[in-house]
């Protein structure tokens, strides 16, 4: 995995690579059953170079704990390493130069189960054009891989804004730990609360800047 990652480092397949602050290559447990995939960077991943920081990963942590994980005890990376400007959707292009990455990424944690955040992941993933609010909470085989599940879930940011995306968010995690083959730790008061807030704290305060394509 280091290896891939010096890879990443240094890539520059892709016109994102002029503009990014640090390549986000993905962070957590590499030998994880449980593998999450998100769309690109944002502006404090860039920063950062860690994926998933800032509001919407915060969130990622409560739903993580929700069912009794860390971000440590899963991995977490996204199918582009760099941010597109101003937050914008992905081009098919930077998909098909970018994508080889997160394949090697998945070949090496061999995760039993691979949730897909939002459109961009889970249409890469699947192969099909359905979007997130269709398939989501629907888990199903990965294409030419066997023994690995795909759960398409909402991405977060787009559960930060409307709170009817984070309750099915909630619900959706809630199936993670069966999928697993595990018994689900009982979702605690406090993440309840914690996730309302979350939702309670963008409507009063300065919204990030609103990345596209999440429905
Ligand atoms: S987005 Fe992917 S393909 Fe493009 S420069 Fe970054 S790592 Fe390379």
């Amino acid at each position: 995995m280091e290896a891939l990652r010096i890879q990443v480092a240094g890539c520059r397949k892709c016109a994102l690579a002029e503009k990014r602050t640090n390549a986000v290559f993905g962070s957590g447990s590499a030998g994880s059953r449980l593998m999450f995939v998100g769309e690109a960077p944002g502006y404090h991943e860039d920063q950062q170079g860690v994926p998933f920081v800032g509001r919407a990963g915060n969130l990622l942590e409560k739903l993580l704990a929700r069912i009794g994980l860390t971000r440590g005890e899963v991995y977490i990376a996204n199918v582009l390493k760099c941010r597109p400007p101003d937050n914008r959707d992905p081009l098919i292009e930077e998909i098909q130069l970018c994508r080889t990455f997160l394949e090697e990424q998945v070949s090496i944690i061999s995760p039993l189960v691979i949730c897909t955040l939002g459109n961009f992941a889970t249409k890469l993933l699947t192969g099909r054009a359905e979007g997130i609010s269709r398939v989501h909470g629907q888990p199903q085989e990965m294409p030419d891989r066997e023994g690995t599940k795909l759960f398409p879930v909402y991405h977060p940011a787009a559960a930060l804004y409307t709170p009817a995306n984070l309750k099915a968010l909630e619900a959706d995690f809630d199936l993670l730990p069966s999928l697993l083959g595990e018994t689900k730790a009982q979702p605690s008061l406090e993440a309840d609360t914690k996730n309302d807030d979350a939702v309670i704290e963008l409507k009063q305060g300065q919204p990030e800047p609103e990345q596209l394509g999440l429905f």
